[in-house]
């Protein structure tokens, strides 16, 4: 049997019967044993000596080698040690030959390289058990060589595949690692500007607010940004105007800052900025101007010029706060406090404003509670027709019957609910309340038919889409003939955006209703402008009153305005009458109508119906 190894790795020993090697000087002892193994059916090749068996393993390698001790020349042990020497032979079984008369040194042949010895004379049975034994060995060698070399490959196959494996393994993690810091990006980043977003910008705050805990010598301010009504942009230029505009304003931003700032886009059109190792707040101030000034010039956003103003507030981070959540708010409501101040502007925190902001907060509340429980009402005061001395009609005034706090004037709660939106439910309120009011009063034979009822309207209001529908609906609901009724607005009306609000106060005309301008003189618009609108009343406000000196020389702007009110083709009422020295003095000016304590203050409407049977005249 030759073991040879194939293509494939594997041992094999060569096909046909097994071949068997004897190697002895003696012809007779090649003979016999020969014989004998031929006759049980293995194929015998015969060597007299070294040469001869190297030649024959040469042409081909035998399964088995007996080997003669004593031979001349080369004896057994040395044609031993060179097949054992040769790496082709090495592994061929050697079985020595010895004449029990030999001098057999048996260690020095298992040394050499044998595997066994048979002596002589040869018992038969002897000689064909060892061969078989040792062949049936190197058979049971091969297999383990076989299965120790697919045992190899296996394990270089299964090497390979956990590899490719871990290679995949490796791209896939990459990716998804990838794919994570990705989604980490974006939910760190506002999609619109590419700017850090609220989430982002609330972390650097932290990082700050923790380095002003280890680092003495370490200051920081934020600066909140609003866009001043950005939303008529929004409104009026539409929306992808409005996109690249934030786009723009967000660049423009960042030019006036330094890299070191952290400048973030928070929602909506606003905008946050951390500014770190700043000194002082004077350097926090000349960036927030430096913004406002970039600001102030025009973007140019496709064919439009854009003008946009906004309002900062600025909070000086320091130890005392928890949060930066609450670092933020309070930039806030500085933000506020700049736009309540007249926008474009900037404001600094400080911790009053808080307390301001959560006293407006409850407020808030509060009011909103009020409507649903129905704590407001509505209060009247008489408006003397100056010709006949007697009442003309009413001015609807609202109140708030506090369950806790008692009767709360509207100078306290007005602007709250304006801010917050709840105006719009108060004032349709107080409308539809005193329409009501004035049906029920002329139903009575006793009162007069001609009274007149004016209530107050936020310029809110006039932003409302179905702000006219409302007024129908109350004009129709209570049945009043809308000649009767009279709207009071302010400057501001007109003030907030002229081409829609002079719309809809034309399309008040045309429902016969009245418009009367009231607190005239204290706001901005001027003549000419006010001219335009369909005005039938201006009403001088209190505190021109107020001035008129007590002699006739002195009336201060008084005479001016209602003189203004006449040549407009308007009539004026005088608010605010406290004296009869005020009440002959609008008299003579020849003004229409006078309102004022001197007459009545507001009341309930009770009092007033009272008021109106007596039938006073002033
Ligand atoms: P206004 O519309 O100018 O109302 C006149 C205010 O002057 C009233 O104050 C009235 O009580 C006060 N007043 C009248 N005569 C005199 C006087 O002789 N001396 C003095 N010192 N004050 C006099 P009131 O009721 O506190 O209302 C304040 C303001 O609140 C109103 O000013 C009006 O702007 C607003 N307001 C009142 N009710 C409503 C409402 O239902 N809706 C809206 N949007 N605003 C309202
Ligand atoms: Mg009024
Ligand atoms: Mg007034």
């Amino acid at each position: 049997m030759n073991i040879t190894k194939s293509n494939t790795g594997d041992y094999s020993s060569s096909s046909g019967e097994q071949d068997i090697l004897i190697i002895d000087d003696t012809p007779d002892n090649l003979r016999v044993l020969s014989s004998i193994l031929a006759r049980v059916g293995y194929k015998v090749r015969k060597a007299l000596n070294w040469q001869m068996a190297f030649t024959a393993c040469q042409t081909k390698l035998p399964d088995l080698i007996l080997l003669d001790i004593m031979m001349p020349e080369i004896d057994g042990y040395e044609v031993c040690q060179r097949f054992k020497a040769n790496q082709k032979t090495a592994d061929i079984p050697v079985i020595f030959i010895s004449a029990l008369d030999d001098v057999f040194d048996k260690v020095k042949a298992f040394k050499v390289g044998g595997v066994d010895y048979i002596t002589k004379p040869f018992e038969f049975a002897e000689v064909i058990v060892r061969v078989q034994n040792q062949l049936k060995l190197r058979s049971a060698q091969v297999e383990i060589l076989n299965l120790n070399n697919q045992l190899e490959e296996r394990v270089k196959q299964r090497t390979l595949e956990l590899e490719n494996a871990l290679y995949k393994l490796k791209i896939e993690v990459r990716s998804r690692q990838e794919l994570q810091n990705k989604l980490l990006e974006n939910a760190l980043r506002d999609a619109l500007t590419s700017l850090p977003n609220r989430v982002f910008f609330i972390n650097r705050l932290e990082q700050a607010l923790n380095r002003t805990k280890s680092e003495l010598d370490y200051h920081f301010a934020i600066l909140f940004i609003d866009c001043d009504r950005f939303k008529i942009v929004n409104d009026s230029l539409g929306h992808l105007v409005g996109d690249e505009l934030l786009i723009a304003i967000a660049k423009r931003l960042q030019t006036s800052l330094s890299p070191l700032d952290t400048l973030a886009r928070l929602g909506g059109d606003e905008f946050g900025i951390l500014l770190e190792n700043v000194s002082d707040i004077d350097m926090v101030t000349g960036i927030a101007e430096r913004i406002l000034n970039s600001l102030a010039q025009h973007f140019q956003i496709s064919r439009y010029q854009v003008f946009v103003n906004v309002s900062i507030g600025i909070n000086w981070g320091n130890l005392n706060y928890e949060k930066p959540e609450y670092l933020l708010r309070d930039a806030d409501t500085a933000m506020y406090r700049a736009k309540a101040l007249g926008r474009g502007r900037f404001h600094i925190f400080n911790p009053e404003m808080h307390k301001q902001a959560i006293k407006t907060l409850e407020l808030e509340n509060d009011l909103r509670r009020a409507l649903e429980r129905q704590e407001l009402i509505v209060y009247y005061q008489p408006i003397i027709c100056l010709k006949t001395g007697s009442i003309g009609g009413f001015e609807a005034l609202v109140r708030w019957q506090h369950p806790t706090r008692g009767l709360v004037l509207p100078t306290e709660f007005i602007s709250v609910a304006e801010e917050t939106g709840l105006i719009y439910a108060i004032d349709t309120w107080v409308l539809k309340s005193a329409c009501n009011q004035l049906r029920i009063w002329l139903a009575n034979s006793l009162v007069p038919k001609n009274l007149h009822m004016s209530v107050n309207l936020s310029a809110k209001l006039f932003l409302q889409p179905n702000f006219l529908a409302q007024i129908d609906q109350i004009i129709y609901e209570t049945k009043l003939n809308p000649a009767f009724l009279e709207l009071e607005i302010t400057e501001s009306v007109i003030m907030e955006n002229s081409v829609d609000v002079k719309t809809t106060l034309n399309e008040i005309k045309q429902r016969n209703i009245n418009l009367t301008m009231d607190d005239f003189g204290t706001g901005y618009s001027s003549l000419s402008y006010l001219h335009s609108f369909p005005l039938n009343t201006l009403k001088i406000d209190k505190s021109f009153l107020n001035l008129m000196q007590k002699n006739h020389q002195n009336m201060g702007l008084v005479p001016a305005m209602i003189g203004i009110a006449h040549s407009m083709g308007m009539k004026a009422i005088a608010e605010g009458v406290e004296n009869s020295e005020q009440l002959s003095q609008i008299k003579d000016l020849k003004c229409n109508f006078a309102q004022g304590n001197l007459f009545s203050q507001p009341a309930p409407p009770q009092h007033i119906l009272d008021l109106i049977l007596s039938n006073p005249k002033w």
